[in-house]
């Protein structure tokens, strides 16, 4: 079992051009020139991150001091950011619109962290967790950035370790490992289903240390609604305190944004109800481009949908494959039947039969779309919901056979709870069922190797930049670049362009603040005064049911040109139809969303024309056109192989106006692009 039968590019004809066909996406953008990540260093990949490391500026700890940076988000990303560079010295800001650093949507992380430690001996290393993410991301990935990611894994065990984070632990007292999808070694360290949360209160303790320090300085219930941008330098943002509705201005030498990601976009997913793009989206209008947005994870293990009164969708772990068995009955007359009475023979363990060497742990994109093929065919289970049984088996009873059920309980037992306690079902008695659900976007704000956007001071981290995922990120790598990305990168390199300062100072009378200001307020003022008929949710699950269905799990052409024209109408109606009660002088949340929503609704057709563009199959990206004989993926890297790096161009106050696509080539040297296989 290996997997290493991967054909190569050359020769292999089904990465030849597709018969020519013209460019689907022409007309609804405008090519751009290249862009290049200039900071990433050359020479051999294992060398690159020590010299950006020793060539990036220093600046001494007395002129730290005289340093403002501004950092949104304290998730994972920000919050071990904030740590890091508050103990540094820095003079740090913090904003999050929780009430407190606590509850950022990292909380809610299950599974686990990879890191590249091999504890297990069983052939891990820096080098395979570097090819494991480049091949699971389909190749669409930055390998420099990837072997960075890889290489600093190991740095965050010891810190979250020594930070006091609770990892399950061996017999013999040793950190435990578990297995995820797209690997075949073990090197996901986990709390139980709560890794999330313990590598949260480890940050967050970290942050408050520096809280109480006075080096860092928090906004709680505080929501960054514009970016301010002087001399084409980012240099605040513009801020709403949710209690007070008091707009604030906040100035900075530097603004970094760790504010997660926008997979709400689809109304329905496994993130936290207030996830969304706001943040990005507004640097994304003054300047910092967005990259690779249609890139969008599909997780294969969610409780499935009931039906239309939900708002939100919950993830089973990734990690309950490794002891689980997906399957489904191998007759439709068995699908209604309890699933104890179908027989081992007309069962379909169908990830085992199709991927015998990576059976139940192939990765999520894959895992995915195999589910849909089954329940298209009509074999899916569950309860009907639109007149479809979208639902497949995960099943313990092998397991629990193996290792008891204490055994299950020990490594899941809070994840067996939460299924029992939302579909009334004992998943220790009975197979849970699962469906794919939207999950995690790999697409993001640009950012190059320091981590910088195309707005000079304008860092982005964490989920909200694009950087080291490609088209599909393997489970229990985004807790990874989070906490690498604010723990051990971008302290290094924000020093680079802070060594330039002391900057300047803003004034708060200065015409670009004022005019970001302004257009808040002229948002607010508008929202609360449009009194029209629709309330915000509704625009929002309207537009989350055309995402999923012409840019959830798999796209066309016509599809992603109709929802092109229904977000279109859908947006034009939003901004004179929608309805918010309340005023801007208090908690109002029918508000807030209405920011979001808006955003969302420019947000969902750049995902749609970036699909469109991208005529190949890659990752979570599956174009129907775009198929091998046997329904997997088929890149086509002649064509396709960049990074799609989208300007705004537009109507500064409404309309989205035509993008412009900036490409920037994906070379390889230290790994050669293959058709990824997991057979
Ligand atoms: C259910 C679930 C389970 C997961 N399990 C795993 C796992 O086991 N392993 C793994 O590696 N990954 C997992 N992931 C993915 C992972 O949890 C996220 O990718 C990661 O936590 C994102 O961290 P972040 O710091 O970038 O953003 P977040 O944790 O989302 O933090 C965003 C921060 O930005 C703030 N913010 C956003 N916008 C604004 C604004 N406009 N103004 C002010 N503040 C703002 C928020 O308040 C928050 O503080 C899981 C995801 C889900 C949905």
């Amino acid at each position: 079992m290996t997997d290493m039968p991967d054909t190569t590019l050359t020769g292999d004809p089904s990465h030849d051009a597709p018969a020519e066909h013209g460019d689907d996406a022409a007309g609804y953008y405008t090519p751009g020139a290249p862009i290049s990540d200039a900071k990433a260093p050359q020479g051999p990949i294992a060398d690159r991150w020590q010299t950006r490391k020793f060539e990036a500026r220093l600046v001494n700890p007395a002129n730290r001091r005289k340093l403002d940076i501004i950092i949104v988000g304290t998730g994972l990303a920000g919050g071990s950011a904030a740590a890091t560079l508050g103990e540094a010295g820095y003079n740090v800001k913090t904003f999050c619109y929780q009430d407190s650093p606590r509850r950022a949507h990292s909380i809610a992380a299950q599974g686990g962290i990879n890191a590249a430690k091999n504890y297990k001996e069983d052939g891990d290393s820096a080098h395979r967790l570097f090819y494991d993410t480049v091949k699971g991301g389909d190749y669409r990935s930055r390998e420099s950035n990837v072997y960075r990611l890889a290489e600093v894994s190991t740095n965050i065990i010891d810190q979250c370790v020594a930070q006091g984070v609770p990892f399950a632990r061996e017999y013999g007292g040793l950190l435990d490992n578990r297995s995820f999808g797209g690997v075949q070694v073990s090197r996901t360290f986990y709390a139980r289903g709560q890794t999330g949360q313990q590598l949260r209160i480890g940050a967050y303790q970290a942050m408050e240390r520096q809280v109480a320090a006075g080096t860092v300085e928090q906004f709680t219930r505080h929501e960054m609604l514009e970016l301010i941008v002087v001399d084409g330098k980012a240099r605040g943002i513009i801020a709403r305190d949710m209690v007070t509705g008091e707009i604030q201005t906040h100035l900075a030498d530097v603004v970094v944004l760790a504010s997660g990601g926008y997979g709400n976009v689809f109304f329905l997913s496994t993130n936290a109800m207030g996830s969304n793009v706001t943040a990005a989206w507004r640097a994304h209008r003054k300047g910092a481009y967005m990259a690779n947005p249609c890139y969008t994870q599909i997780h294969p293990t969610c409780i499935p949908v009931t039906g239309a009164h939900q708002s939100k969708l919950t993830l089973m772990s990734e990690s309950l494959r490794n002891d689980g068995r997906i399957w489904v009955p191998k007759k439709k007359a068995d699908c209604e039947k309890d699933p104890r009475d179908i027989p081992e023979e007309d069962r379909d363990y169908y990830l085992e039969r199709i991927y015998p060497s990576f059976g139940n742990l192939v990765p999520r994109d894959i895992a995915s779309r195999a589910a849909k093929n089954v329940c298209d065919e009509g074999r899916g289970v569950g309860p009907e919901v639109d007149g479809v049984r979208r639902g497949v088996y995960l099943d313990f009873s092998a397991a629990i056979e193996r290792l008891g059920r204490a055994g299950i309980e020990e490594k899941y037992d809070n994840l067996f709870d939460m299924y029992a306690r939302i579909t009334g079902e004992n998943p220790y008695e009975t197979p849970m069922r699962i469906y794919p659900a939207v999950h995690y976007v790999m697409g993001g704000l640009w950012v190059d190797y320091d981590l910088q956007s195309t707005i000079p001071g304008l860092f982005v981290t964490g989920e909200a930049n694009f950087s080291d995922h490609g088209a599909n990120r393997l489970g229990a790598s985004a807790l990874m670049q989070g906490l690498a990305d604010g723990y051990f990168v971008l302290p290094h390199t924000i020093r680079d362009y802070l060594a330039d300062g002391p900057f300047e100072k803003v004034p708060e009378d200065h015409p670009a603040v004022v005019e970001a200001r302004r257009s808040v307020e002229d948002r607010v003022a508008h929202f609360l005064s449009t009194n029209g008929t629709r309330s915000v949710d509704s625009y929002h699950r309207e537009l989350g049911i055309i995402m999923w269905e012409y840019c959830g799990m798999e796209r066309s052409e016509d599809g992603l040109r109709k929802a092109i024209d229904l977000i279109r109408t859908l947006r034009d109606d939003f901004w004179r139809n929608v309805k918010v009660l309340g005023t801007a002088e208090s908690l109002n949340q029918s508000l807030e969303k209405a920011g979001r929503v808006a955003d969302f609704l420019e947000l969902g057709e750049l995902m749609c024309i970036d699909a469109l563009n991208r005529r190949e199959s890659c990752g979570g990206h599956f174009r129907a056109e775009s198929q091998t004989e046997d329904g997997e993926a088929l890149r086509h890297d002649d064509q396709f192989a960049y990074v799609a790096a989208w300007e705004f161009i537009g109507d500064p106050e409404r309309s989205m106006g035509t993008p412009v696509l900036h490409k920037e080539d994906l070379v390889y040297t230290a790994i050669e692009m293959k058709q990824r296989s997991y057979k």
